[in-house]
């Protein structure tokens, strides 16, 4: 096949990605063909068959402000005619600088330092290693890593040990090094038992102080709301109640906000939210508002001073080819400015009423179980068809979805919808009637 991309058929291009590409979470030898995206904007991604859809999973996760959004378009374009990329060590650069001045102005307490990466994944194996090394360069051996059951912290080796509860990793077992697990004290609307759940989290994670003392080096989770093992969210008081148990053993506490930053749970962060200060933060996924892979692992400032020193092995070596890019962090900038907006932010209150009108209709539902709220997300089990990632109805529903031209991405039985904060009342009120139309007709 001649590789002109300019006269290549939709068919053609189909086909190269059937012969050459290797999609992520896909068996190949049972999905059905990709779908041929286009182009996108705002909520709704076009594509090559004439149709269009939805977009409820802001696109894994990422985009913020719609597709092709022109302001950051825009701010990347300028970036490229001044500096595409420059070496970060050595070198710094404009986007780079300001960037991590407006975000860690954001942040509580000393959270004021910045290392960047490209991705979530990179973003905690970063946070994982520092804290290591801080042990190590204050002259304490402490290796013993907490999570929680169930968590998910990106797909690399590190990251893949914090989350190995999740269940996504049994066949890498072997490659993995321990990380201790606790419960996480799941909640969702109208829950009696939350505050037994939350006293069994907080007593499991005293025995693991108790019994490895003075070595825990740090406790990871995500804040407020568990993505990937199904939307599960906990109460802002967990956290804090986490957080003084974590000082108390003279520990690290790690937020993987990789999901929960950038007003996904309605404030700019969960630990704003919550009133927590970790002492690292992890951030990607709507860092350049869904343009370009970029991520930073945000440090108390105690902690980078733990790493100054005369000679390099007390220096934090590590790093990626493209850190701190300058185009990632110019979508960085442009992203934040339209968040910061009132219009950004009214848009996000507006949609979390939306959501939780419309979830209270649903409650009543025989099929609909532990709806939850948090910000921009909504969620609820859906019964009757197993439960857990692998529970049949989660295809059902993704295609059923597809069919009526809405993204949606259940997880297992779990249907959460996750809009990017442009998303206009008619589009979400759109999504939700078609969950209520779809949930009847299961
Ligand atoms: C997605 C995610 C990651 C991994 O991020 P990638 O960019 O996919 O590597 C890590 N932690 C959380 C909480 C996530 O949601």
């Amino acid at each position: 096949m001649t590789l002109s991309p300019k006269t290549l058929s939709y068919d053609e291009l189909r086909a190269l990605d059937a012969r050459h590409v290797w999609h992520p979470f896909t068996q190949a030898g049972t999905a059905k063909p990709p779908i041929l995206a286009l182009g996108g904007r705002g909520a709704t991604i076009y594509a090559a068959d004439g149709r269009e859809y939805l977009d409820l999973v802001s696109s894994w996760w990422c985009n913020l402000h719609g597709h092709g959004n022109p302001a950051i378009a825009q701010a990347i374009a300028d970036q490229a005619m001044r500096l595409e990329q420059v070496i970060f060590a050595d070198f710094t650069h404009e986007p780079a600088a300001r960037l991590a001045a407006r975000v860690t102005r954001r942040l509580p307490g000393d959270l004021d330092r910045v290392f960047y990466s490209d991705d979530g994944s990179t973003a905690v194996e970063v946070s994982l290693k520092l804290a290591h090394q801080y042990w190590r360069n204050k002259g304490q051996h402490r290796d013993v890593y907490v999570a929680f059951e169930g968590g998910y912290h990106g797909d690399t080796a590190g990251a893949m040990s914090a989350g190995h509860s999740s269940g996504y990793f049994e066949q890498w077992r072997e490659m993995l090094f321990p990380v201790k697990t606790v419960p996480f004290p799941a909640t969702w609307d109208d829950d009696p038992e939350v505050e037994a759940k939350e006293a069994a989290a907080l007593d499991a994670l005293d025995l693991v102080f108790a019994c490895h003392p003075d070595h825990v080096s740090a406790v990871i989770v995500e804040p407020l709301i568990q993505g990937a093992a199904g939307m599960r969210m906990c109460r802002p008081e967990f956290l804090r109640a986490l957080e003084l148990k974590v000082r108390e053993a003279g520990s690290l506490l790690i937020f993987d906000e990789v999901m929960t930053g950038f007003s996904r749970t309605g404030d700019l962060f969960a630990c704003v939210k919550a009133g927590v200060t970790p002492d690292l933060i992890c951030l990607s996924k709507g860092l350049t508002g869904g343009f370009l892979p970029l991520s930073m692992t945000v440090a108390r400032e105690a902690i980078f001073q733990e790493f100054l020193g005369q000679d390099l092995s007390r220096a934090f070596l590590h790093g990626h080819s493209y850190t701190a890019n300058p185009l990632g962090c110019a979508a960085g900038l442009a992203s934040l400015d339209l968040l910061e907006a009132a219009e950004c932010q009214s848009r996000i209150q507006a949609i979390e009423a939306l959501h939780r009108a419309r979830l209270d209709r649903l409650k009543s539902r025989p099929n609909v179980a532990r709806t939850r709220l948090c910000g921009t997300i909504a969620a609820m089990d859906i019964s009757g068809g197993g439960v857990g990632y692998a529970a049949e109805v989660g295809p059902k529903l993704k295609a059923a979805f597809l069919e009526r031209g809405l993204l949606l991405r259940p997880l297992g039985n779990v249907l959460y919808l996750l809009p990017p904060y442009c998303t206009t009342e008619a589009e979400l009120n759109r999504a939700w009637d078609a969950v209520e139309d779809v949930l009847a007709t299961l």
